[in-house]
């Protein structure tokens, strides 16, 4: 096992996720669970993990961008100092920044106020094929507001169903949700927050309200335990993810979003027009140099096409290599079917590029053609 989680010893997804029975008090914050390693290589492995999430977010953008649904959108909770911030620019850093949104959420505003607590959320959603992430979020209504009863009891109390009820609509309509809980020990937040104090340059960071809270650890752990009784659904989980180690929390969450899109699989889009046909017009504009200088290029250029498909068909194999300890003999033809897919595409690519490379040396020498005719 584990050949789908290099570096892990079982998918993160299903240690970290707030199943039925999950109990806050009992995660060991300073934890670092089925990591196979220490800070360097959580760092080797993460910057490795990133190139594939890249690729990933490449075709899901595309997707989205030739009449796709599908998006991502990260939530991303946790008391101050549990790394939110960090955690969310290191993510975002891997992937191209057009296929990213951020939203943070601070106090609503008097006009937020206005609507309904979900109607800022609505209005920040991803669109189809990006990856949206939330620095804060609605959960912020059932807690910082259940804590310092900001509304009646009753009010804060309906909300969960709310929640539940919204982020299905969501998950329907093509948007695959991430709740991710960052959570970090009462002793390593008092030195965090010291270390704000203590550096200068760290300062703008602290607001003297952050101590207000802390004094209230308890009752935000109480409404923390709450929301992941009550808004860990099927639909969309919550990953609860021990933050003391900053590597881990960032290694985890790299890990759960690459996987993500792993499953969803994205491809490219195909084009409803014919390359061939286009070349050939292409051409027609290009001189014969060119033309000669591209014909030279194409088998380089197909080969890239060729190697970055093969690093997402290999997360997609090593997903049903994983069932084959199992014996199952569907999870077996699952894996035969992989494989053969795989074999397919590659044949399909080669045989396109001996037809393109045959187009193109004739129309260099119809070119040379034109050009001795001028
Ligand atoms: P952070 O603490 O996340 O680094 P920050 O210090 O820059 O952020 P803001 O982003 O302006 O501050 O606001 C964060 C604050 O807004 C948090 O204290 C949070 O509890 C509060 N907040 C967010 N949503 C709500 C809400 N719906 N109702 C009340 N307060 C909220």
């Amino acid at each position: 096992m584990g050949s789908r989680h290099p570096g892990w010893t079982a998918d993160p997804r299903d240690l970290l996720r707030a199943g039925p029975g999950f109990t806050l008090e009992d995660v060991d914050r300073g934890g670092t669970p089925g990591f196979r390693g220490r800070k360097s290589d959580a760092e080797r492995f993460g910057r490795d993990r990133g190139r594939l999430l890249s690729e990933l977010q490449e075709r899901l953008f595309a997707e989205g961008r030739t009449g796709g649904t599908r998006s991502v959108l990260c939530v991303v909770q946790g008391l101050d100092t549990a790394g939110k911030g960090g955690v969310t620019r290191h993510v975002m850093s891997m992937v191209d920044p057009q296929g990213v949104a951020l939203h943070s959420f601070g106090p609503p505003s008097e006009e937020e106020l206005r609507h309904d607590f979900l109607w800022r959320i609505r209005n920040a959603l991803p669109r189809p094929g990006l990856i949206g992430v939330f620095d804060r979020s609605h959960y912020e209504d059932v807690l910082v507001v259940r804590v310092k009863h900001l509304v009646p009891d009753d009010e804060w109390e309906s909300r969960y169903d709310q929640i539940n009820h919204f982020e299905k609509e969501l998950v329907d309509s093509g948007t695959v949700l991430l709740k991710f809980a960052l959570m970090v020990s009462h002793d390593e937040q008092g030195i965090r927050l010291m270390e704000r104090l203590d550096r200068p340059d760290k300062r703008w960071k602290f607001n003297p309200s952050d101590l207000e809270t802390r004094a209230q650890w308890a009752d935000y752990q109480a409404a923390y335990q709450a929301v992941f009784e009550r808004t860990s659904t099927d639909w969309a989980p919550w990953y609860v993810i021990p933050s003391d180690h900053k590597w881990y929390s960032r290694v985890a969450i790299t890990e759960i979003v690459t996987q993500t899109l792993v499953d969803m699989n994205p491809g490219w889009p195909e084009p409803d027009w014919n390359p061939f046909e286009m070349r050939d017009r292409l051409a027609e504009l290009m001189s014969s140099r060119a033309l000669t200088e591209s014909l030279a290029d194409t088998t380089r250029t197909v080969a890239k096409a060729v190697a970055a498909d093969a690093k997402v068909q290999r997360e997609e194999i090593e997903v049903s290599l994983d069932d084959v300890d199992s014996e199952d003999a569907a999870a077996r033809a699952d894996e035969r079917a992989a494989l053969a897919e795989v074999t397919a595409q590659r044949a399909a690519y080669v045989a396109e590029a001996i037809r393109t490379k045959q187009q193109k040396q004739r129309l260099v020498t119809a070119a040379k053609a034109r050009e001795t005719l001028r």
